[in-house]
């Protein structure tokens, strides 16, 4: 499996991607938004893009279908029930469904709500898994819930979900989030020294070659995998007296995604 990570350079700080199959050079795109971009990547590197996988149905993610499918016929594969929202969908995938690119390649597709309540991730069959996230989960945050999605969801998919995965899956999110989320981070958890060290050496990354987190570097700086933190807990009780002393994850995590959408 072969992933290229397509820097949109947008205000939206999309990132869009390709995931092809080394023996066939078959390619999937993944939310295609520049699509002028990523059939360029496709040429270079001598891939047919054949499959659009659109994560979930905002505009930011679905607005390149139509210039990858005039182009190369490919097929649109989204969640079962974004038909109504995804004009011209081929295939509707829904929990444990597989989409394979080539010969070689295997993406597993997660039923994640919470963002949206039609959202797929795409985990791939490989020696080291690797994640394709949308919009719920990314680098150092999670995702809002303002169009179409429900904070309790989306707490149910880290926890049922994306709490399971293994430490060493690496992560492709939709946006490029990181200095802005840990920044988020650091507000709610001012000791983090993980996420102090990281937001020195990558708030002025460049996107087009960007940093690729693991889950245990998740876990350690994503204040959304750190409800059991004391220092979260605390920071929280200042703000909230009423959620006492053992709050449970759940209260920890709503709390934590409302505060994140008035910082
Ligand atoms: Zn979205």
């Amino acid at each position: 499996m072969i992933v290229e990570q397509v820097w949109t350079g947008n205000a939206y700080r999309n990132f869009n991607y390709l995931v092809a199959c080394p023996e066939t050079g078959d390619a999937l795109a993944i939310d295609p938004l520049d699509f002028t971009k990523c059939l360029d990547v496709a040429q270079e590197r001598g891939w047919t893009i054949t499959q659009v996988l659109n994560t979930h149905e905002h505009g930011d993610h679905t607005g390149g279908n139509k210039g990858i499918v005039t182009a190369t016929g490919a097929k649109i594969i989204a969640h079962h029930n974004a038909g109504g929202r995804i004009p011209n969908m081929d295939r509707g995938v829904g929990a444990g469904d597989v989409i394979k690119v080539g010969k070689t390649v295997e993406l597993e597709c997660l039923d994640t709500p919470g963002h949206t309540m039609c959202h797929i991730c795409l985990l791939s069959h490989t020696d080291q898994p690797a994640l394709f996230s949308g919009d719920t989960l990314f680098n150092a945050g999670a995702g809002n819930c303002h169009h179409g999605g429900h904070p309790e969801e989306l707490y149910e998919t880290f926890s049922t979900q994306l709490d399971r995965l293994g430490e060493n899956t690496l992560l492709y999110p939709g946006h490029d989030y990181l200095a802005n989320n840990l920044a988020f981070t650091l507000d709610r958890e001012p000791d983090n020294q993980v996420a102090r060290e990281m937001l020195d050496r990558y708030r002025d990354q460049d996107p087009n070659d960007a940093l690729v987190t693991t889950l245990a570097q998740e876990r350690e700086m994503n204040t959304f995998f750190r409800l059991d933190s004391p220092g979260v807990i605390a920071r929280l009780q200042e703000e909230f007296p009423d959620i006492g002393d053992q709050p449970s994850p759940k209260e920890v995590f709503l709390k934590l995604r409302e505060l994140r959408n008035r910082w």
